[in-house]
């Protein structure tokens, strides 16, 4: 499986891997875009802009 190269659209951070939480995904009926989720404060957000685990926590 190739990697992907996940980059927090908060602090520009490179993640090594899918924070924890964001193993949740959804398909976005309208767009068909998978949606991943990034806690409470973030809600779902697509793949381009995920965030990082400390940010999640900081919130939006
Ligand atoms: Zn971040």
């Amino acid at each position: 499986m190739e990697k992907l190269k996940l980059v927090c659209c908060k602090c520009g951070n490179l993640m090594e891997t899918l924070p924890g939480s964001s193993q949740d995904v959804i398909i976005d009926e309208e767009t068909g875009e998978m949606l991943y989720w990034s806690g409470q404060k973030c809600g779902y957000r697509t793949i381009d802009c995920i965030v990082c685990e400390k940010c999640q926590e900081k919130g939006c």
